[in-house]
């Protein structure tokens, strides 16, 4: 038995001395060349990769923490002022929703390479303020909304607002008012809260619509003096790419105003907009700005999620562990999160005063809702593929700050294989770990599953991103960005 360790032990030797004398070299190399070192070896030296060590029942072999990281911390730092800011938000996602994700695709000691490869992380509060004052525990994603992108608290279901109806000015008008490019990009409806807190003001997220407005918002309308509807405040006001669903609100017709008798669409054409529907077309576009913005709406209602399962039941942890499946309704045509992020950037990224982007996968909400967990784990995966392509863009250009974060917790856990739940549940086959896995949504007894409370994970990378530690609330992310930006308070 000794043999085939010694003649192992020269080889690995070897190895170890190649490596040292490359290591040496590289040292020496850069010592001498007084070169400053590239942002791609930069940013990639600050990454960490919370891959376990070995096998996860040996010992030591389940570590994450596999380098000093100290030094990655050091390097990590950087206090000036960012040029541009990517922004990724998973909606009603939180650790639960992350630690499942990981689960299924990478499994339990893997590591996701968008989410958990950045240097920064922790938490942030999420709580909302009724109109009355009181501190509401679980927050909408309108409410969330207006706190990262105004600064201020706002109620559930309001959009751009404080609780007395005051208008906030969001991160997205800021950064045009200063002359940056800027992107919102979802897998939701563009009228949707997260993409509508950075265009609209206004009491009630559903007022999509002129007639919708007239009901639910009647003060809020065109004819009463109002900023109008949502889709019409987006004409008004948009970032220079809008990208994601909600093609049906545009065949409304505007009630009063220049554009009065007309379709929203008709609107958006007249106002120099270029509406795009499909993947291709996207790609055509070559450039963008506030004089020639885009809008690209790829479905009539929300995107259609990349990823099928069967519907959670009571009792189903306990039936034969089931797999996910791509969705057959996710059509030819339809952008990725990533193909939407990557057309952003590659168009935002020409501007010289550099740009704010915002970038939602929204449907890990809308499958938490629905205690759908393969729709669900579909969507958390469109959101880390989505930040690996900001890395990808971060690599080159160094002096972009990337955060990423969710706006509020939701309903899923991770419950024991044979626990007798009161809520919908589902096993799932975990294709890495060949082990199950049983997903537990329990917050609501009818259709749709309700959002929770807890505290919300952060990470960051770039400059300023070390704001992004500890326990912050999440109107903080409207501040770290307006400072990290060096965005002035200018009115327009
Ligand atoms: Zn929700």
């Amino acid at each position: 038995m000794q043999t085939p360790a010694k003649k192992i032990l020269p080889i690995m030797t070897t190895k170890k001395l190649t490596t040292m004398i490359m290591t040496a070299m590289l040292v020496s190399l850069s010592a001498c060349s007084h070169q400053p070192v590239s942002t791609s070896a930069s940013l990639q030296s600050t990454l960490i990769t919370p891959q376990a060590k070995g096998q996860p029942d040996a010992f030591g072999g389940a570590r994450r923490l596999n380098q000093e990281h100290s030094a990655i911390l050091k390097a990590s730092i950087d206090d000036a002022h960012a040029k541009n800011v990517i922004l990724f938000i998973g909606d009603g996602t939180s650790d639960s929703e992350i630690t499942i994700a990981r689960n299924y695709l990478v499994g339990a000691s893997g590591y996701l390479k968008g989410i958990d490869v950045l240097p920064f992380t922790g938490s942030y509060t999420t709580y909302s303020i009724d109109r009355d004052g009181k501190v509401n525990y679980v927050t909408d994603s309108a409410a969330s909304a207006s706190a990262w992108a105004t600064g201020t608290k706002a109620y559930n279901g309001a959009l751009g607002l404080d609780r007395h109806g005051k208008v906030h000015q969001s991160l997205l008008e800021l950064a045009k008012a200063n002359g940056l490019a800027t992107g919102n990009v979802t897998t939701t409806e563009i009228q949707d809260a997260t993409p509508a807190s950075l265009y609209a003001h206004i009491s009630a997220r559903k007022c999509y619509t002129p007639a919708k407005t007239a009901e639910l918002c009647p003060t809020e309308t065109v004819q009463n003096g109002g900023l109008g509807s949502i889709t019409e405040q987006l004409l008004k006001n948009h970032a220079d790419i809008t990208l994601g669903g909600g093609a049906q609100y545009f065949a409304a017709t505007a009630t009063a105003g220049q554009y009065q008798g007309q379709t929203l669409l008709q609107q958006a054409k007249a106002r120099g907009f270029r509406m795009v529907n499909n993947l291709n077309q996207l790609q055509a576009i070559d450039a963008v700005s506030q004089q020639q913005p885009v809008i690209g709406v790829f479905a009539q209602g929300n995107l259609p999620v990349i990823w099928s399962g069967p519907k959670s039941t009571l009792g189903g942890n306990q039936k034969p562990a089931v797999s996910c499946q791509e969705n057959p309704e996710f059509v030819a045509g339809t952008p990725l999160l990533k193909e939407m992020t990557a057309k952003a950037l590659s168009l935002l990224s020409s501007h010289p005063k550099g740009f704010f982007l915002q970038v939602e996968s929204g449907s890990i909400d809308k499958q938490n809702h629905k205690a759908n967990a393969c729709g669900q784990i579909g969507e958390t995966k469109q959101l880390d593929e989505a930040i690996q392509v900001g890395l990808e863009f971060a690599k080159q250009h160094g002096d972009t700050l990337i955060i990423v974060t969710g706006d509020h917790a939701h309903t899923s856990q991770i419950i024991p294989i044979k626990a007798n739940s009161p809520g919908l549940t589902v096993a799932l086959k975990t294709p890495i770990d060949q082990s199950v896995m049983a997903v537990n949504y329990a917050t609501e007894t009818g259709d749709s599953q309700a959002h929770t409370g807890v505290q919300v994970r952060t990470a960051a990378i770039g400059p300023r991103a070390a704001n992004i530690n500890g326990l912050l609330d999440q109107t903080d992310i409207f501040f770290i960005i307006r400072d990290a930006l060096n965005l002035e308070s200018i009115q327009k």
